[in-house]
């Protein structure tokens, strides 16, 4: 048995036979010709080819995976009209008097070597899309069909690397999952493969000796297993068939309401990490977004990210969820999540410590740049803002001037500010305590259970050791979000709850009898909460 590990791309449990695929071989070598005009003609004539058999892919796309994915082939045929790519090859071609494939061989290699080199993840993947066209055009020019086929029986695939064509051209019925060494998480293969629902992964240390054998991929652990054990086997035949119980579950409660048989309805959003986490978020039909985590914007870079920066992250997650509420978390960094360039001191307590907004409150360039690229993006759709680790009034008070500055500054500017609901997690004791007086301050309020938990029961939630004594039903936190709740309806505003244990069923109906307004929870969480919802009396 080896088992290797892997970038989650799409989760779910797949077990069959391994096909490794590889591409037709294109063996372009440089031969010398003095009939370029030949050579010219014969590129165009490829070109035209690849436009057509792109067309055809497209209309393909359009019927299995939808308008937004199909629009990868025309992007394609657009770059096979680049006038750069074009007068490179031409220029090869007549300069160097060399043939076709050689001059297109060139060119998608300086062109997709450009793309890799670059800083904007978006375009460094599309290196793939050079590649791809350039690896048409040439088995064209070579006369080699392409091979997509993979068989009559159903197959995972694995490959070194799977360009976007290739894995629409696949039969579907017959992919059970996708295992590649190379890919990102944003490659059209990536997404064509959630669109699919087909598991994935990448950066596997895959093995041509795989070939032939049985495999297991498993999407939520991020592991490929090859040549399982029997109990092994056994295992995953059981988690697959739980697997499958869940998305026919997930079919058949898309498009339905939040709603308990007496008619009380609520919220239910999902939590993300990252822009890359939208797909999920459509897929599994939440209703808005409760909790985007922002730190992904500081996390991923090597210095401070420019208001320009975060403005076409925070447009680009409202557009996408057209007009559903999205609410965005400012900055939470320090304690688990630490940024070398905040130069933030080691601290004995770092959960305790010198986190979130008290970084935002003493480093108001931090905070402003980010308010004023939220309030910006608010003008694009549906934005809430919410405030992390609150612990008092006074807190509240300095944060509605700064925002309340930021939004006059951008008006004075001529800039178009949205409609902008601004509320406040509720994760220490002590502002579920004072959440009568807080309640008047703000528009919601979303109860951090994770948080509320470690500083209620006083227990490192990081700290596995203390796992058993980390007690997430314990009465003394189910009576603060019961108060919380209480206190946020007598103010007249919602509260909903954006930590984990909104995603716990064995609760969802003690969460409906509080009142609670909103759960937001992972993506995959969203349809078995939703039809725990649906259960309730
Ligand atoms: C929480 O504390 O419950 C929460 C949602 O925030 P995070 O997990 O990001 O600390
Ligand atoms: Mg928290």
């Amino acid at each position: 048995m080896d088992k290797k590990e892997g970038k989650k791309i799409f989760n779910g449990i797949a077990i069959g036979k391994i096909r490794f695929y590889a591409k037709a071989e294109n063996k372009v070598s440089r031969t010398k010709t003095e009939d370029c005009d030949a050579e010219l003609a014969r590129y165009e004539a490829a070109r035209e080819e690849a436009a057509r058999q792109l067309e055809k892919l497209y209309e393909k796309a359009l019927v299995e995976v939808g308008e937004a994915n199909a629009e990868i082939f025309n992007v394609h045929i657009m770059m096979l009209e680049d006038d750069d790519y074009n007068e490179s090859v031409q220029n090869i071609i007549t300069t160097q008097k060399v043939n076709a494939e050689y001059a297109v061989a060139a060119t998608g290699d300086n062109f997709a070597e450009m793309f890799a080199n670059m800083e904007d993840e978006y375009f460094k993947a599309r290196s793939a899309d050079i590649k791809d066209i350039t690896e048409r055009i040439v088995t064209i020019l070579c006369g080699n069909s392409d091979s997509s086929d993979i068989g009559d029986e159903p197959v995972i695939i694995v490959a070194d690397d799977l360009a976007p064509s290739e894995t629409v051209q696949m039969d579907k019925s017959r992919l059970l999952a996708f295992v590649t060494r190379y890919g990102s998480a944003n490659s059209h293969t990536a997404i064509l493969a959630r669109t699919m629902g087909i598991p994935a992964l990448a950066g596997v240390d895959i093995d041509r000796s795989w070939d032939g054998k049985i495999g297991i991929v498993d999407g939520y652990e991020g592991l490929c297993i090859v040549d399982p054990t029997m109990p092994v086997l056994e295992e995953y035949f059981k988690k697959k068939a739980h697997d499958d119980e869940q998305k026919e579950l997930l079919q058949t409660l898309k498009g339905k309401e939040n709603i308990t048989k007496s008619g009380q309805k609520i919220n239910l959003y999902a939590n993300i990490g990252n822009p890359g986490d939208l797909m999920s978020v459509l897929e599994n039909d939440a209703g808005g977004i409760g909790l985007f985590r922002s730190e992904f914007l500081y996390l991923e870079s090597e210095t401070y990210p420019t208001e320009e920066e975060q403005f076409a992250a925070y447009r680009k997650v409202v557009e996408t969820m057209g007009g559903k509420k999205v609410i965005i978390r400012t900055l939470d960094i320090g304690a688990d999540k630490q940024v070398d360039y905040f130069g933030l001191d080691r601290e004995d307590n770092p959960a305790l410590g010198y986190r979130a907004i008290r970084i935002c409150l003493t480093r108001p360039e931090v905070f402003r740049t980010q308010l004023r690229a939220l309030f910006r993006a608010s003008a694009y759709g549906n934005l809430a803002i919410m405030y992390p680790m609150i612990i008092s009034v006074d807190e509240v008070r300095r944060i509605k001037e700064i925002s309340k500055s930021v939004k006059e500054e951008l008006i004075a500017e001529g800039v178009t500010v949205g409609e902008v609901e601004e509320g406040i997690m509720i994760e220490t004791p002590a502002a579920a305590v004072m959440s009568n007086e807080l309640a008047g301050m703000v528009d919601f309020f979303s109860i951090g259970t994770n948080d509320l938990t470690q500083y209620t029961l006083a227990i490192d939630r990081q700290n596995a050791k203390l796992d058993e004594f980390y007690d997430s039903h314990h009465p003394a936190v189910l009576r603060l979000i019961r108060t919380v709740v209480e206190n946020a309806h007598k103010a007249g505003i919602w509260a909903g709850i954006c930590g984990e244990l909104g995603a716990d069923t064995t609760l969802t109906e003690t969460f409906l009898e509080m009142g609670m307004d909103e759960l937001s929870v992972s993506p995959g969480c969203i349809l078995p909460v939703r039809r725990a919802i649906r259960e309730t009396k």
